[in-house]
Order: structure tokens, then C-alpha cells, then sequence
């Protein structure tokens, strides 16, 4: 914001129209009242910036004017069945498809379009119908901004995959993978289909766009950020978002963060916690991350946004991986596991023990390599070959971090990133390997 003055979180947040019901339809463009009035209905009641509300200009009607039409000027966005006029918010809903029922499913979107100019960010979460977390990273993040302050627009779809979620199931019906159908087909599977409705209708509308993942299949993630690292724009936003790691993942054929990328704009993946959960850790810090990436787009003032909370972002200088792999177990049993989220290994270090139902130990399960613990599972019962323990090797950081800063060349090593063999899997085909489904490229 131009004025930088901090913002009462409490009174941006009661202020603004983002919250539901209480705002929908308010300002919106058509709707009875004549523009003057409602735009004076604005300015009076929420604008925090006492050189927008000048008392001067009462008498001077004519700066007054200019003022006006200079708020009026940005046009309203307009998407689904909402035209959000600018310094507004509301929720709209696209049509996907009719439930077997007949029932009318569509896609909410929570829309939140600034007074004033600026990028266009989309939020989603639940593309994998079984991870909720970033419904909540959503609803926090919304409830903090002021459309009457920020600079751009952000559209939000808390839920995409809403066959998914309904069912509690990461895919879609017909077993396919979302993440894997973009950009999609109007014509193709319910997949492809609403791929192509969701890059048609939000990524295209979009300059950068953060995707919303946790975890999959009883298996926990550290906060991290999934990107182009070797892109200079995704990287800055990367590094602006702090996670404790981020994670240089190549694109891959199929996801949404391919087909949004090649279309223009810059995607950060996001994953922390674990599906079915509200992780605090991870919604904190993606909550934290993507209120410094407004911050960084010039969207809100960084005051506006929540650094730091409970000290849970110790380092905001997050750590560099380009290579990681899960470790498994030889034996069958009852797994107990002596590292946590975030902590540093040395290859070789015990990391887990198997057990047998009356306490004999079966197995010790050793670090595969030297690095910091990023997913682990949590689920006790295991059998021979689960993967248990997810290890990030970390290449350096982009300036004085708690990690090494050695400028080791690139590792060609795909394991835990994607591995060619396992892409050809069609989709949805089996249970998905975790090297494969926790790396949402
Ligand atoms: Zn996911």
C-alpha cells in the first residue's frame, strides 16, 4: 500500500466483506444503488487512509470528483456468477457438473477484488480432495485482507476437487488424479473436464498462483514450498513465502503447476501437515508464507501480515533442497521412529526401529542420506518396503541460513521428486508410491 500505515487486523477483518454472508452483494456493480452513493458508502465507512477520506475535500468539491472517479476506475471482476467491484469482496460459484443425483455442484470462489491495482493471485487447496489444510490457510488468509486497502486481486477456491472432498477421497470418482489432468479437456473425464474449467476460468485470469497441499496416506510434511527455483520470479516468491524449505521440483506433465506455468504464471506449490487434519504448525506457517508473498507482490503492507506466529518460523530464510528420497523399511512391524519434522541427519544415523508385536527388535532403519527430515509417516503398523522417512539433501540457502551454503551442482537424482518409470502409472491405477505423491510437481 502506498500510505504504508499498519492496519488494525481486527478492523480490516470486521471491515472487510470477505467473511460470508454479511457481504455478499454488498457494492456490487448493478446492484441498485447509484455509484456515488456507494461509493461513498465505502470510503466513509471502511477506508483507513485519511488522505482518501480528507476532510478538506468537503470543500473542495471538485478534488472530490477526481478522487471518486480515480476509486471508480478500476473495473470489477467478474467470474462465475459474482462481479466483485473494486475495494469489494464476495463469494460466486462456478458450475462443474451434476452430482448423479442431479444436484448442481460448482466450484466456490471467494473473491477479494482491491481498491487499487495490482497482480492477480489465486489460492487453491483440496485439488487432492483429501487434503483440507489449505481451506484453512485460505479462510485465515481472507479474513486478514482489506479489499478497501489492497492492491490486486485475489481469488480464492478453497476447494477443487469437490467430488473429492465430498467423497473424502484424494481423487476424483473415476479414480483419476486431478493433479495429473491439467490443463484438461472440455470434453475429456470429469478429470479433464475440471481441469480445464479451473485454468479457464481462475489460471487464466492469474499472474502467480499458490496450490495448497498436505501429506497423503497417513504420511506428515514439513512446511516447505515445491517450485522453479531455477525461474529468478518463482524463486523470490519462494523465498519471500519462508517455509523452512523449499524444494526445487521440475515440472511435470499433467499437474496444475505445468499447465499454469506454460500459460504464463508463476506457481508456488505449497505442502505441510497431513490430509484429514488440521495440522497448527503447517497452517500457521501457510498462513504466514502466503501473507509475506502478498507482502512481496506489493499487494498488502507487510504489516498487514502474520509473521512469525508463536515463534514457529524461527528462520524466514528458508533452506534449499534439489534432491531428496524416502527411506523404507526391510521389516514388517511396529515402526518407531527417532527423528522429527525438520530435524538434520547424517546418512547412516538409526532413524527408526522395527519391532515385533512383543517388543523384539526385527530392524534398525538408517538414514539413506544426509539431510533434513521433511515427511514422515504416521501410521505405526508397517510393512516391508513402506516408505517411512523422507530426507531433503540441502545444496545451500539463498543468503546466511542455518544450513550449509556449498554451491554443489545440481543432483540428477529424481528419487522422491518423480521417477520416469513410475509417470507412466496411469492414473489412479493403484495406490500411489509416496515418492511419487508427496512431490506434487
Ligand atoms: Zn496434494
Amino acid at each position: 500500500m502506498s500510505d504504508g500505515r499498519p492496519v488494525d487486523p481486527v478492523r480490516t477483518t470486521s471491515a472487510s466483506d470477505g467473511d460470508g454472508a454479511s457481504g455478499v452483494g454488498a457494492g456490487r456493480v448493478g446492484d441498485g444503488g447509484a455509484d456515488r452513493a456507494d461509493d461513498v458508502g465505502v470510503v466513509e465507512a471502511t477506508s483507513p487512509d485519511p488522505s482518501v477520506i480528507d476532510p478538506v475535500t468537503a470543500t473542495h468539491p471538485p478534488v472530490t470528483r477526481r478522487r471518486r472517479h480515480r476509486l471508480l476506475r478500476r473495473p470489477a471482476f467478474a467470474i462465475g456468477d459474482v462481479e466483485v467491484a473494486a475495494g469489494r469482496s464476495d463469494i460466486g460459484q462456478i458450475p462443474i457438473a451434476r452430482l448423479v443425483t442431479g444436484n448442481q455442484i460448482s466450484l466456490p470462489v471467494n473473491v477479494v477484488h482491491g481498491r487499487h491495482e495490482g497482480p492477480v493471485v489465486w489460492l487453491s487447496a483440496a485439488v487432492h480432495g483429501d487434503e483440507i489444510g489449505g481451506v484453512e490457510i485460505i479462510r485465515r488468509t481472507l479474513a486478514d485482507v482489506d479489499a478497501t486497502s489492497l492492491a490486486g486481486t485475489i481469488v480464492a477456491v478453497p476447494i477443487v476437487n469437490v467430488h473429492g472432498f465430498l467423497n473424502g477421497d484424494r481423487y476424483l470418482p473415476d479414480r483419476r488424479d486431478l493433479n495429473r489432468s491439467f490443463p484438461g479437456s472440455p470434453t475429456g473425464s470429469l478429470a479433464a473436464r475440471l481441469a480445464h474449467l479451473f485454468i479457464t476460468e481462475v489460471v487464466d485470469r492469474c499472474d502467480v498462483g499458490i496450490d495448497l497441499h498436505t501429506g497423503s496416506d497417513h504420511r506428515t510434511n514439513l512446511p516447505q514450498i515445491r517450485a522453479d527455483l531455477d525461474d529468478p520470479r518463482t524463486r523470490d516468491l519462494a523465498i519471500a513465502f519462508g517455509a523452512p524449505l523449499m524444494m526445487h521440483a521440475k515440472l511435470r506433465d499433467g499437474s496444475m503447476r505445468a499447465a499454469a506455468t506454460s500459460t504464463g504464471s508463476t506457481v508456488l506449490l505449497y505442502e505441510g501437515g497431513e490430509a484429514w487434519r488440521f495440522d497448527r504448525f503447517a497452517i500457521e506457517a501457510g498462513v504466514a508464507g502466503v501473507g509475506r508473498v502478498l507482502a512481496r507482490l506489493g499487494m498488502t503492507s507487510p504489516t498487514d501480515t502474520p509473521v512469525g506466529l508463536d515463534g514457529a518460523l524461527a528462520t524466514p530464510v528458508p533452506a534449499e533442497s534439489r534432491s531428496s528420497g524416502w527411506v523404507r523399511v526391510r521389516r514388517s512391524g511396529i515402526a518407531l521412529l527417532d527423528v522429527e519434522l525438520g530435524q538434520h541427519v547424517e546418512r547412516g544415523d538409526v532413524i527408526a526401529t522395527v519391532r515385533d508385536s512383543v517388543g523384539r527388535r526385527l530392524s534398525r532403519t538408517r538414514a539413506s542420506r544426509s539431510g533434513m527430515v521433511i515427511g514422515h509417516t504416521q501410521q505405526p503398523l508397517v510393512n516391508q518396503g513402506d516408505a517411512i522417512i523422507h530426507i531433503a539433501e540441502i545444496v545451500g540457502s539463498p543468503s546466511d541460513g542455518p544450513v550449509e551454503s556449498s554451491e554443489r551442482p545440481v543432483e540428477p537424482e529424481r528419487a522422491g521428486i518423480a521417477t520416469s518409470a513410475r509417470s507412466t502409472r496411469p492414473p489412479g491405477a493403484h495406490p500411489p508410491d509416496p515418492t511419487e505423491t508427496e512431490a506434487h510437481p
